[in-house]
């Protein structure tokens, strides 16, 4: 078969294949578009997700005639003024978005400057008309209808109008936070969708009025990039990534970098199937990233991931530390909401004051508490077996250091006339089924899982002692050997130096082996080749320096887990006390290692609310 060129229409249906996957990714282009126009308002009506109609109304700078007829064309942008494409400043530059949308549905721009004259032209299924006078406002308004009429393959991959809606809604909503002094709306099937004028608030629109109250400030600046925004504290977290909205130098992105990133520095404190709610923006010299990875833009490359990836894991680290000692508000909610509280039919309720009869208790349909296992806090499980020897005395619970300074000072916990602010955890009162600790503060009443509180105790107790190179070495008595393959070797290789920071004693041995001679006494009874291998598959997989550290972490956390007071545990007042001022004292004490939290607080007034008293 002869080799010839593709006609036009054909080339834009191509890369429309690429860049228009469906309705919301129009959208998306088009209100870039917007954006770069400096638009400060943009309209979105849309008619059965987007299907039979899209249209965006916009008050940016509009175009001229000249503009109006080139800008449907292939490869036509006003966006990289001198020609530098590793200095891009607007959200579009690859001229292909409108031409793409012509190619595959019938399009309408209609568009004044300013004063000018307004413009209108159309294209069909590729097929461009002649531009005709026309009456608008200053901007750009862009019709497009039956997409995709022209490519029905395409059409036969949208889904319901409800789900092509939800994506469509993604996308305003990440615009709109990108660009708070733009003012947004959606309008589907006549129905108004989302009405961000600049006085609306937002985060709380997109993330949940509860986001604000169970967010930390990040702030976070190292040479040229910078990272804001908001994260949420650990116990604040979803079942996908749904809610992590992500920037890079004001674009929306959807990037495996920052995916990676999010994990390794929750992974202390949130198990591995959860996801952090986040709003993060990052600011970078547009040298450092490069946006022309994807046609849809959405992805980025950084040129050094490394380092870049170890600046958002040190960020988000860092504003996790500055954590006062709180949980989710939502799980005092969670916890009035368990209260199994009698009803008490309301001719029984005698005024306050006057002396009452005790209602019987019986429980109406209509109040019953919601079911149990949606709402009630889980422990986590009781160990499984016996530390070992010395890890034990190492770390018993509570640690000797802790019960020497307690007893210094027992007469201060053990009768506390005021509970102090300097106490936010306040004093405890009582144990209940050796499992939970019960105190009091000024406000508040707060009960403390002891085996997850301590768990996390043990284990920042001992992330300290790695880092401070208190971990004692320990020579095996006999040096294991390991043969590995030659991508094993060659990252092992790479770390062995890092990895006496640690306590290791390891060597080079043969061809394509190590031999480790000594190892961290903590981890002295431990498949020793087994944690090696593992360490080779993490930093294939992951690339990354952090996974000697991630799986020194994984180790001390399921040893912290073990070596922690069990639930069934008796403790004295002095011991509660003690781990409760640990606790305050400890950065992320406010959940175990896997992001359960290790304690909850019920205000006085919440108390007040349950018993009717407010
Ligand atoms: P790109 O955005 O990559 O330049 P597009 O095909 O999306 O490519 O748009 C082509 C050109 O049309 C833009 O560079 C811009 O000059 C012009 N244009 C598109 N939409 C608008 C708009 N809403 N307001 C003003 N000009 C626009
Ligand atoms: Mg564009």
């Amino acid at each position: 078969m002869a080799v010839r060129y593709l006609d036009q229409t054909l080339i834009n249906q191509i890369a429309a294949g690429e860049v228009i996957e469906r309705p919301a990714s129009a959208i998306k282009e088009l209100v870039e578009n917007s954006i770069d126009a400096g638009a400060t308002r943009v309209d979105v009506v849309v008619r059965d997700g987007g299907r039979t109609l899209i249209s965006i109304t916009d008050n940016g700078c509009g175009m001229g005639q000249d503009d109006l007829l080139l800008c449907v064309e292939r490869h036509a942008t006003s966006k990289i003024p001198d020609g530098d494409l590793f200095n891009i400043r607007t959200l579009g530059f690859r001229g292909e978005a409108l031409p793409s949308i012509g190619s595959v549905s019938r399009l309408t721009i209609t568009t004044k400057q300013g004063q000018g004259e307004a413009w209108q032209l159309t294209v069909e299924g590729g097929v461009k008309g002649a531009p005709q006078p026309a009456s608008a406002p200053a901007g750009t308004r862009v019709e497009v209808r039956d997409l995709f009429y022209a490519t029905p393959a395409r059409l036969k991959f949208l889904k319901s109008p409800t789900v092509e809606l939800n994506h469509i809604t993604d996308i305003i909503y990440r615009q709109a936070l990108a660009n708070p002094g733009v003012e947004f709306t959606l309008r589907h099937d006549e129905r108004s969708v989302i009405n961000f004028t600049k006085e609306i608030d937002r985060l709380n629109g997109i993330l949940g009025k509860d986001f604000r109250e169970n967010a930390l400030d990040l702030n976070f600046q190292r040479e040229e990039s910078r990272l804001r925004g908001w994260i949420s504290i650990p116990t604040f977290n979803r079942s996908n990534s749904s809610d992590q909205y992500l920037f890079v130098n004001g674009r929306p992105v959807k990037d495996k970098l920052f995916a990676t990133a999010l994990k390794v520095a929750y992974q202390d404190v949130l198990a591995g199937n959860r996801y952090p709610c986040v709003c993060l923006f990052l600011e970078c010299h547009p040298e450092d990233v490069d946006i022309n990875v994807h046609p849809a833009k959405a992805e980025v490359r950084f040129r050094d991931p490394n380092l870049m990836r170890g600046f958002i894991i040190a960020a988000i680290r860092d504003a996790l530390k500055t954590m006062a000692p709180r949980t989710s508000s939502h799980l005092s909610d969670k916890a009035l909401m368990v209260f199994d509280r009698p009803e008490v039919p309301p001719s029984a309720v005698a005024p306050r004051s006057a002396p009452q009869l005790v209602p019987s208790f019986t429980k109406s349909a209509s109040v019953s508490p919601p079911p149990m296992h949606q709402t009630r806090l889980t422990m986590p499980t009781p160990g499984r077996y016996e530390p070992l020897a010395e890890t034990k005395a190492a770390y018993m619970a509570p640690s000797p250091a802790i019960v020497a300074q307690t007893t210094a000072s027992v007469a201060e916990f053990i009768r506390p006339e005021q509970p102090s602010q300097d106490h936010p955890l306040g004093y405890a009162k009582a144990q209940i089924h050796e499992t939970y600790i019960v105190a009091e503060t000024a406000d508040a009443l707060v009960l403390v899982d002891q085996h997850a509180a301590h768990e996390r105790l043990v284990y920042e107790k001992m992330k300290q002692d790695l880092v401070n190179g208190l971990v004692k070495s320990q020579a095996l008595l006999i040096p294991t050997v390991i043969e590995l393959n030659s991508q094993q070797f060659s990252a092992l290789q790479d770390i062995i130096a890092s990895l006496s920071q640690y306590g290791f004693q390891i060597e080079c041995f043969g061809q394509q082996g190590i031999v480790v001679r000594e190892v961290p006494s903590l981890l002295n009874k431990c498949n020793i080749k087994q944690l090696m291998l593992d360490l080779a598959s993490e930093i294939i997989e992951r690339d990354t320096s952090t996974a000697v550290e991630v799986a020194l972490h994984e180790i001390l956390a399921d040893k912290a887990c073990k070596n922690s007071i069990r639930a069934g545990r008796r403790l004295s007042l002095e011991e509660m006390n003690a781990l409760l001022r640990e606790m305050e004292k400890t950065p992320l004490a406010n959940q175990c290692n896997h992001g359960r939290p290790t304690f909850i607080k019920l205000s006085k007034a919440d108390m007040e609310k349950l018993f009717e008293r407010a």
